[in-house]
């Protein structure tokens, strides 16, 4: 109910009133904002409606005598103006109420940076439309792959980047004589079953970019990857049946296959294969800079730049993984892993004695306790945080970053703590496959479960680490990506010579893990499916999307997938993920071992 305030009765009405020594509000109720005021109140009855916008009370120094006097007053925000639904986003697993955020993203976004986001990925159908049947380009696949990258859960809150990305697109489109533009609002409207579709080849190529950046910083390109950007946006542009959006999405799995497959190949060619390594997390007194996202080329740089200055180096979150690179490893002072998951980032960061780098995503909204130490790079961007410029021949320069570092001086005492193990990629587990045929034979190891993707902060995800400990101990634990810090604490023994988790590296590494299955199927004779191997994966944004998406490509059945399934999944799509591939929503860890193991 609207309450009254208590106000002398009104004079007229006019803006000539002379103005009281100490100004008296003229505010005749209370609420005042359009969504919150009661319609039938009385003081809605037979009145004088003034209807101001936020920001009126600010902007106009006598607002109270020259307008609202003798008036009711309801005030709209930018918010109401745009009504309930003033952006459209379903794109990860956090997404708000298991449907999709309608007014402010869960992860922050804010509805401008949604529309911009949008607006983006309209500019990119329109090119991709312009560059058809038009010679290759560099630089226009370079913007094709930024572009779809931005778009990716918390990696781009800027809306002056995005903005300027968008009109880079917009000017390629012209030199490439135009095309007809695709209208932004048809990306997530219309037949449930259809959107489901196109977004699930959208979401998948986003992520797809992602990797393929990775892989061009490297200098790794593959023209079928590269040409299936514009295919798919064109793709995504169109109209298809259902057969037809399946047999899209089918043929986007196996681009994604070579895509980290080229991605494999820059990180191992570049750094060498990955060997098992115990990594510490010990923090050491001194400065110290912390490398969070997924871009080991920055993290090359940056060692190569903070060499001899006496700054350690710490991992976060997907950067754990680096440790196990030869080339990364020999350099004494990238020093450890510090923290956890991307979701744990407001609380590990919270006056964090050094700086953090952020090399692609997960950033999450920074506090002001850690805002001034937060740098971005490359697609990722947040208002207000530095960010480091790309540099000649893709080397940038890190020193604000290491000047901050030196400015706080890092911890003040030593801190021991556990250490951690990675490592365990395709050739460091494809080494002592014999050894892993021989115990399967033997039955010393009964089953193979891959654990990993995504980790979240929702709850639900201990689901995971519930799993790992119930587990029997004749079953080896394979993990990948940032799901694995559910799990890579624990201490839960060894099988012979190898521990039963084994991290095989970040979620661009999946392909070893595929990899390792193809081996494993041609050693057993018999195929991925009737190997003693189960796949309980967790997701959380596109990254994850297009990998499952290979792995379906692949005919890999009964995927156990959670925490929640993605809400832009229609129901009747379900169902044919569910009878064509036996995809099933994770359970409990208990139920789950029991239905798999017997
Ligand atoms: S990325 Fe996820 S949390 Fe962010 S707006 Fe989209 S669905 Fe919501
Ligand atoms: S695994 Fe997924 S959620 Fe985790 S850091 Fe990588 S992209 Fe982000």
């Amino acid at each position: 109910m609207a309450r009254a305030l208590n106000r002398p009765p009104a004079a007229a009405a006019t803006t000539s009133a002379p103005q009281p020594a100490t100004a008296t509000s003229e505010l005749r109720q209370w609420p005042c904002q359009i969504k919150l005021v009661p319609v039938n109140a009385a003081c809605f009855g037979n009145c004088q409606l003034l209807v101001a916008a936020d920001c009126t009370a600010f902007a106009h120094a006598d607002v109270h005598a020259a307008y609202m006097r003798g008036k009711t007053t309801i005030i709209g925000t930018r918010r109401d103006e745009m009504n309930e639904t003033s952006m459209f986003c379903f794109q990860c697993e956090q997404t708000a109420g298991g449907k999709g955020c309608s007014r402010v993203g869960v992860c922050g976004k804010q509805p401008d940076v949604a529309a911009r986001q949008d607006e983006l990925t309209a500019a990119l159908i329109q090119l991709a439309r312009a560059a058809d049947g038009k010679p290759a380009d560099v630089k226009r696949d370079e913007l094709v792959m930024e572009g779809l990258f931005a778009t990716v859960t918390n990696v781009n809150f800027d809306n002056a980047r995005l903005a300027a990305m968008v009109q880079q697109i917009k000017a390629a489109t012209q030199q490439l004589g135009g095309a007809q533009a695709f209208d932004p609002a048809k990306l997530f409207h219309g037949d449930t079953d259809v959107v489901s579709l196109r977004s699930t080849l959208l979401l998948g190529l986003r992520g797809m970019a992602a990797y393929a950046w990775h892989a061009h910083v490297l200098g790794q390109d593959d023209p079928n990857v590269t040409g299936w950007f514009y295919k798919g946006l064109r793709a995504v542009g169109a109209d298809h049946t259902v057969d037809e959006w399946l047999g899209l999405i089918m043929e986007f799995g196996l681009t994604n296959l070579r895509c980290m497959e080229i991605l494999d190949h820059a990180n191992t060619g570049t750094y060498g294969h990955p060997v098992p390594t115990s990594v510490s997390t010990t923090r050491e007194k001194g400065p110290f800079i912390v490398v969070t996202g997924h871009d080991l080329l920055d993290l090359k740089h940056l060692l190569e730049q903070t060499e001899g200055k006496g700054i350690n180096i710490y991992t976060h979150g997907e950067m754990l993984p680096c440790h196990g690179y030869p080339e990364l490893k020999k350099h004494a002072h990238l020093k450890g892993n510090f923290g956890t998951a991307w979701q744990n980032q407001q609380k590990e960061f919270d006056n964090l004695p050094g700086p953090v780098l952020f090399t692609t995503n997960c950033i999450m909204p920074p506090k002001t306790s850690y805002m001034d130490r937060i740098f971005t790079t490359s697609v990722v961007a947040w208002p207000g945080c530095g960010h480091i410029p790309d540099g000649p021949k893709g080397r940038k320069d890190f020193t604000p970053v290491i000047q901050k570092a030196l400015q706080l001086g890092g911890w003040t005492t030593t801190t021991e703590s556990k250490p951690l193990m990675t490592g365990f990629a395709r050739t460091a587990v494809m080494g002592v496959a014999d050894q892993v045929i021989g115990a399967i034979k033997a039955g010393a190891i009964k089953h193979i479960f891959l654990v990993g993707g995504c980790d979240g902060a929702k709850p639900g995800r201990n689901y995971y680490t519930e799993f790992a400990e119930k587990s029997p101990k004749d079953t080896l634990l394979l993990t990948l990506a940032c799901g694995k810090y559910r799990i890579n604490h624990l201490d839960i023994g060894k099988i012979g010579p190898f521990p039963r988790i084994l991290d095989m590296g970040q979620c661009n590494d999946a392909y070893s893990a595929i990899q390792v299955a193809v081996a494993l199927s041609k050693a057993f004779n018999c195929g991925v499916n009737d190997l003693p191997l189960s796949m309980i994966l967790s997701w959380y944004e596109q990254k994850a999307v297009c990998i499952l998406l290979t792995l379906l490509a692949l005919g890999i059945k009964n995927i156990r997938l959670g925490p929640t399934l993605p809400a832009f999944v229609s129901p009747t799509v379900l169902n044919v993920l569910v009878e064509k591939f036996g995809i099933k929503p994770t359970t409990t860890a208990e139920a789950d071992l029991k239905a798999i193991l017997g």
